[in-house]
């Protein structure tokens, strides 16, 4: 079976030193909140460029939080994109402020920032962009008009560490950036881990006092917080890990490539945009058919993993029903929900088993042209 993402293998590659990692952690007798944790606070921030990094728990706490230190709350508005991961909407659930969703560009998948203006309320307090499949938003024009109506930007960057936006860091463009480190997202470790940015000092000292019940001196507490933090192991395998992001994205951008070079004739599909090697990390790679399920299926029955992403968007979900959404609203995330698939992509897959899957995919295609 050729998988869509091998995070088994990545870890397999690293294992003398993630058992290092363990060991380490494991002598210390510090286990929360410790030198790993500060260190890789550190070189987060030195590799994004010194701005203030905050560890959490997980990527969906770092929204959380992100827009908990802003300030938001009940009879706010946010305005962020229907087609992405749930936890993107959840987190302004959870502070309990209203989503209010902007449909996609029908090339990147992003927010479609043309139409971001016109859902702009008094309510309104912040734009939550998300850097989808590791592609990064247009943020000069989200820029301008955060700046015109005076709202926040907090930057989704779950699916996009070490990606670039005119040589700025992902996630440093907006006032907070938010990262998970969930076993599947491009950088990763083996269990859940977050990270927020910033480059405001409050901010991020605010954020260091949420994710500790609201404290930052013991048993003294200035407000309700959460327990969001990362614990040590986590952070020094993630030390680890962010000294290879570089190569891992790179090796990303050229399977792209490859995948590019080899499907590019084939009429019936659609590719990712292919910008420089930093404006998208293909966290995932998606290609859109009009008979995506049929193609799905033919490439399970091969023994090749594709992956839908995603297959319902938010507006249409269950849970927002009270909002008052429905068919017909977001034309753009309803038909990719139907179109778009994905191959397989990971720094691991090697070039025996992408030919593989690009060899079923014309089949497939010169199959239902004879
Ligand atoms: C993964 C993801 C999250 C949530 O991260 P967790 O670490 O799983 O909580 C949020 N937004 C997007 C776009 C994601 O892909």
């Amino acid at each position: 079976m050729i998988s869509l993402v091998h995070v088994d293998r990545q870890f397999q590659s690293m294992k003398k030193e993630i058992l290092e990692c363990v060991e380490k952690v494991l002598d210390s007798g510090q286990y929360i909140l410790g030198e790993q944790g500060e260190l890789f606070e550190k070189e987060a921030s030195d590799y994004l460029n010194n701005s203030f990094t905050v560890n959490v728990a997980n990527g969906t706490d770092a929204l959380v939080l992100a827009l908990r230190a802003l300030d938001i709350g009940v009879g706010d508005e946010i305005i962020t994109t229907p087609f992405t991961f749930f936890a993107t909407a959840e987190a302004i659930s959870r502070v309990r402020a209203t989503p209010v969703f902007v449909d996609i560009d029908p090339i990147t998948f992003n927010i479609n920032e043309n139409e971001i203006e016109k859902k702009v309320t008094n309510r309104t307090k912040a734009i939550i962009p998300v850097h989808l499949f590791g592609q990064a938003c247009n943020m000069d024009q989200i820029k301008k008009i955060a700046d015109n109506h005076n709202l926040y930007i907090v930057e989704d960057a779950c699916q996009a560490f070490g990606g670039e936006w005119k040589g700025a860091k992902l996630g440093t463009i907006g006032d907070i950036g938010c990262f998970s480190f969930f076993p599947t997202k491009n950088l990763s470790t083996i269990g859940d881990g977050g990270l927020v940015v910033t480059k405001h000092h409050d901010i991020a000292e605010r954020i260091k006092k949420l994710r500790h019940h609201g404290s930052r001196v013991k048993y003294m507490h200035d407000e309700v917080g959460y327990n969001s933090r990362l614990d040590e192991l986590h952070a020094s395998i993630l030390r680890v890990c962010l000294t290879k992001i570089d190569r891992w994205n790179e090796e990303r951008y050229q399977k792209a490539l490859i995948y590019k070079k080899h499907l590019s004739d084939l009429s019936a599909f659609i590719l990712p945009p292919t910008p420089s090697n930093k404006e998208h990390v293909y966290h995932l790679y998606c290609v859109e058919h009009h008979d995506r399920d049929k193609i799905v299926q033919y490439l399970s029955n091969k023994n090749i993993a594709s992956g839908i992403y995603y297959p319902e968007p938010l507006h249409l979900q269950n849970v927002y029903q009270h909002l008052g959404y429905s068919v017909g609203d977001f034309p753009t995330s309803e038909e990719k929900s139907k179109s778009l698939f994905a191959l397989p992509m990971h720094p691991f897959l090697t070039e025996e088993e992408q030919m593989r899957v690009i060899d079923a995919l014309k089949e497939y295609e010169q199959r239902n042209i004879e």
